[in-house]
């Protein structure tokens, strides 16, 4: 069961949380507000309030997790969203990251691969307070070309290699922020599409996610 109520309790455990994502790194203003204002024990059932505000990844059924607030965060601020940009998100998962985008006053297109998770989120309530996000059901390699071209593509499951679609999919100009496989971890890159259409790729810290799968799953 999911709980609708957030107390000062819930708001004292925010602030917490957000001073200690700020303590390792995370620097940029909207995006610590942005996690202040999304209610995380929203996300998960009541039974581990306690630990929803804890700076860890957490189960969400179906093998999943919602990832650790600060790696939220720390894709987030390197994603650079701005008001309106339209945003693919692969990897709805729990729909957290999709609501921090979504508070960032992103467009946001989020996909996931597992119809019960986007199934679960359909009849999620407190996702009606963002009307700008759409859930998709789908495979995230092939993006959503009906909804193309983005301003930024986030993706939250461990890739494998850089889905060619989704850079086909990516405006001139514009960013995406993926975990690479590296070893048994995966390394943060950026790579952004330059106005010719070159790309620019950077690295960043090593993390590690969930594999994102080929194909869709019943
Ligand atoms: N952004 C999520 C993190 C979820 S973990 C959150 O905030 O909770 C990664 C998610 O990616 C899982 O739900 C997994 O099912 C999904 N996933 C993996 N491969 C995928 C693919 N090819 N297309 C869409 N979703 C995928």
């Amino acid at each position: 069961m999911r709980t609708s109520e957030d107390s000062y309790l819930h708001k004292g455990l925010r602030k917490k949380l957000v001073d200690q994502i700020k303590e390792k790194g995370i620097t940029d203003e909207t995006v610590l507000q942005a996690i202040l204002h999304v209610p995380r024990h929203f996300f998960l059932d009541s039974a581990f309030e306690k630990q929803a505000y804890e700076d860890r990844a957490f189960p969400i059924g179906q093998d999943q997790t919602i990832s650790q607030p600060y790696t939220v965060a720390y894709q987030t601020q390197l994603l650079q969203v701005k008001p309106f940009e339209k945003i693919l998100e692969v990897g709805t998962g729990s729909a957290y990251q999709a609501c921090v985008l979504a508070e960032l006053k992103a467009k946001v297109y989020t996909i996931e691969r597992q119809k019960k998770l986007y199934e679960a989120n359909k009849d999620f309530s407190y996702l009606k307070k963002y009307p700008t996000l759409q859930l998709f059901y789908g495979d995230g390699f092939e993006g959503l070309p009906t909804y193309a071209p983005f301003d930024k593509i986030l993706i939250t499951a461990a890739a494998p290699y850089v889905p060619e679609k989704l850079i086909a999919q990516l405006k001139p100009g514009g960013m995406m922020v993926l975990p690479l496989d590296e070893d048994s971890m995966q390394r943060m890159h950026r790579i952004t599409k330059m106005p010719d259409g070159s790309l620019v790729e950077e690295k960043f810290d090593q993390f590690s996610f969930v594999p994102m799968l080929v194909g869709k799953r019943e």
